[in-house]
């Protein structure tokens, strides 16, 4: 399914980059809930909110959090928040980039489960990470559907559990 619906682009944003395209999946009314359903499955029980990262992890993070009758909470990217927050600089596949979060997003000690489209070097993952635990937030899990193995992502995430649909 993911095969079939997700479309390959070379060379973007930039040369040398094989972006990884999973619009179609999203706007597939079976891929959607298979990839929301099979994504979360591993940590149901162990979160009290789902962190989405912007922009492509909020399609996910709203529709798990919905399924699974939690919150919320959007990770973006700088200047996108009103209030005050916590700001974290990162470094990614293609450029570098700030991440941020209302300071008042999560209780200390909430259990957050971390979701997003595609895993390459683990920075923006990473980034979502550092946020959460300065707020006082217990990352119980990363969830993504695509991993780009050769950019060993998962080994910038040492320590946590992290799971995804597919490897790349
Ligand atoms: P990274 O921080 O390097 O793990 O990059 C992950 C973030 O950048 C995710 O939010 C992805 O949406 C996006 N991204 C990075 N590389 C790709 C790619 N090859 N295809 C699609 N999205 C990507």
């Amino acid at each position: 399914m993911l095969d079939r619906l997700s479309e390959i682009v070379p060379d973007y944003p930039s040369e040398g980059i094989s972006f990884k395209d999973l619009t179609p999946v999203f706007a597939d009314a079976q891929g959607l809930r298979r990839i929301v359903d099979a994504i979360i499955e591993p940590f149901l029980g162990t979160f009290d909110v789902i962190a989405g990262l912007e922009a492509r992890g909020f399609v996910l993070a709203a529709a798990a959090a919905y399924a699974t009758g939690t919150g919320m909470i959007t990770v973006r990217k700088a200047g996108k928040l009103p209030r005050p927050v916590h700001r974290d600089e990162y470094t990614l596949e293609y450029g570098t980039g700030v991440l941020e979060i209302h300071r008042d997003d999560v209780a200390p000690g909430t259990r957050v489960l971390i979701l997003d489209d595609v895993l390459a070097t683990g920075g923006t993952v990473g980034s979502a990470l550092r946020l959460l635990e300065l707020a006082g937030a217990k990352v119980t899990g990363v969830g993504v559907v695509l991993e780009l193995e050769a950019l060993h992502g998962r080994e910038n995430l040492a320590g946590h559990k992290v799971h995804s649909l597919q490897l790349v």
